[in-house]
């Protein structure tokens, strides 16, 4: 049998309830005998031979693809690749020495094509659409599946509507947008934008991805099971068998990473590529973790958190369903823990990654490091144990507010150093473009050269009546007395802020009309949040200052 060339004639279905089996089809969405809609892949691999087909992968790249016989494409010319999968094993010197752990790696999952391991389930999902004949595709996500969907879907030539909870950094939802995805934003919780995702995708007729029930995405990430087992092999045994960790590690949201892991470890025990299965280390934030809850009662149904408490939007999950029905199944089968770190933990594990292993993560994976090291202190990670951490998802500018304003030390030239920037000139054409039509501004901010940014911004306009000031006080002492039309205020200043100049001014009759623009550097927790939201007609983020993006949004509140 030439592998190479070997393409599936036949996928089969099997229910994860009653094991009703049926064939892989785009139309099913769920059992015909029971309803239930996880379904799982198998595959007719009777005529495979283990070992030669062991043989056979070790001569193919080092991509998921290379596991292709066990992946739910019938095709392979239909496959969308960037070279994802493959990734490095990494073996930890520093911080399994301080935590004293023999045999701690990990799977550097940072190095797929847009920086997370969703580029697995983008690389399969996108493929497999292409496969139906599918050429547009609604998709939820706090961030990272919407990035890798956009970015292979662009290469596939299929749309991506990409909808967001506000929770998400609006870095991500621009990284989107890039690759061209049209993109949604929801003022709500994951779970209520998934819902109006697929509220959208049935009035529009639109596929929809079932995200955790799809079966490209279980299928996907087990083939993070199958490298490890490879890697793991390669680098304790010598190449002469695959091997399965003690432990595999992943921060935890839907569930679907290690769900999928499961998967490809079962699979490889009915090969008899491996002789047992890893317990699992799950490690969710402190504030949405209705796994970590219910695992503690006892209970192997999770109750939904209603409004998640974490800035950790990849993690914001608050009903995990059926997921956590069977990641509880499989902990009780094959041991394992569930455990959870808070925002500040996370924060701390980020500074650790980066300083004891050279690697830059992103708070949810932050996440996972923070488990690892409360396992470990807790001992339900022993010394001998061999322990993979799924290094889920790289950094992205979102994470600045980690090192606080300290990180940089900065060097200030005086403006005639300093050649007109290119963005600068799109935002000032993008200004000419607008209406002309005077309005009056106070810009309460004590930043001056902030304040003075965003003045030139408007003045570009030259039809603006722009007073500063430089402090809340004095700011709202210069509202009544100009009576603007619009009010921008930075949050964070000394003695009276942006919240008390906010207060303030919803407390006084003859200013609480005026509409109010916030800009601010800082990352606003869920609380605050709460507390801007119906008061404030914008809120922006510094940093985005200089694009079209913010001048647009701003221009457009002025008219
Ligand atoms: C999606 C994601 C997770 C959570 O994955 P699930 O297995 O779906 O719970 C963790 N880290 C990163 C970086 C992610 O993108
Ligand atoms: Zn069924």
């Amino acid at each position: 049998m030439d592998f190479a060339t070997t393409d599936h004639n036949q996928i089969e279905l099997e229910c994860t309830n009653c094991h009703t089996r049926i064939a892989l089809n785009k139309k099913v969405t769920g059992c015909p005998n029971c309803g239930e809609n996880m379904l799982e892949a198998r595959y007719d691999l009777s005529g495979i031979n283990v070992q030669t087909w062991l043989a056979e992968t070790k001569q193919r790249k080092h991509d998921l693809w290379r596991y292709r016989e066990v992946l739910p494409i019938f095709n392979s010319a239909n496959i969308i690749s960037m070279g994802e999968g493959g990734t490095p094993l990494l073996k930890s010197q520093a911080l399994a020495a301080s935590l004293g752990l023999k045999n701690l790696y990990i799977k550097d999952e940072r190095q797929g094509p847009t920086g997370s391991f969703k580029d697995r389930q983008a690389t399969v999902a996108i493929s497999a659409l292409k496969e139906m004949g599918v050429n547009e595709v609604v998709v939820a996500s706090t961030g990272n599946v919407a990035i890798a969907y956009a970015a292979y879907a662009a290469r596939a030539g299929i749309k991506v509507w990409a909808f967001f909870p506000s929770l998400t950094p609006g870095d991500k939802m621009r990284e989107a947008a890039l690759y061209g995805a049209e993109v949604i934003k929801i003022t709500g919780t994951y779970d209520q934008t998934k819902e109006l995702a697929a509220r959208f995708a049935k009035s529009k007729g639109i596929f929809l991805d079932r995200g955790i029930k799809s079966v490209a995405a279980i299928e996907a990430m087990k083939t993070i099971a199958y490298e490890i087992a490879e890697q793991l092999g390669d680098d304790l045994e010598g190449g002469e068998r695959w091997r399965t960790p003690d432990w595999f590690l992943q921060g935890v949201s839907g569930g679907m990473g290690p769900i999928g892991v499961g998967k490809g470890f079962q699979e490889m025990m009915n090969f008899g590529l491996v002789d047992k299965m890893p317990a699992f280390g799950l490690i969710q934030s402190a504030g949405c973790a209705p796994m970590v809850e219910a695992f503690n009662r006892g209970q192997s149904i999770a109750t939904p958190i209603e409004n998640p408490q974490t800035i950790i939007a990849t993690l914001a999950t608050g009903n995990p369903g059926r997921a956590y029905e069977l990641l509880y199944e499989y902990v009780q089968q094959y041991g394992g823990h569930f455990t959870s770190a808070t925002d500040e933990e996370a924060f701390t594990a980020t500074l650790i990654a980066a300083r004891t292993e050279g690697i830059s993560v992103e708070p949810a994976t932050a996440v996972t490091f923070a488990g690892l090291i409360r396992m470990v202190r807790e001992k339900v990670i022993l010394p001998d144990d061999v322990v993979v951490v799924n290094c889920s998802g790289h950094t992205m500018s979102v994470e600045k507010h980690i090192l606080g304003d300290q990180w940089q030390h900065s060097v200030e030239l005086t403006e005639q150093h300093v050649a007109p920037t290119l963005p600068e000139e799109g935002l000032l054409s993008a200004l000419q473009q607008v209406e002309s039509n005077v309005r009056r501004i106070v810009i309460i901010e004590d930043n001056q050269d902030a304040a003075r940014l965003i003045k030139r911004i408007l003045q570009a306009r030259g039809n603006y009546d722009i007073h500063l000031a430089a402090d809340g006080a004095q700011g709202v002492q210069l509202v009544r007395e100009v009576r603007p039309d619009m009010v921008i205020t930075d949050l964070m200043m000394p003695d009276v802020d942006g919240f008390a100049v906010i207060e303030t001014m919803k407390g006084d009759p003859t200013i609480k009309d005026i509409p109010i623009v916030v800009v601010t550097a800082k990352e606003l927790t869920v609380k605050e949040r709460a507390r801007l939201s119906g008061q404030i007609e914008m809120l922006l983020q510094k940093g985005s200052f200089i694009d079209e993006e913010f001048i647009e949004s701003l221009v457009n509140k002025l008219h």
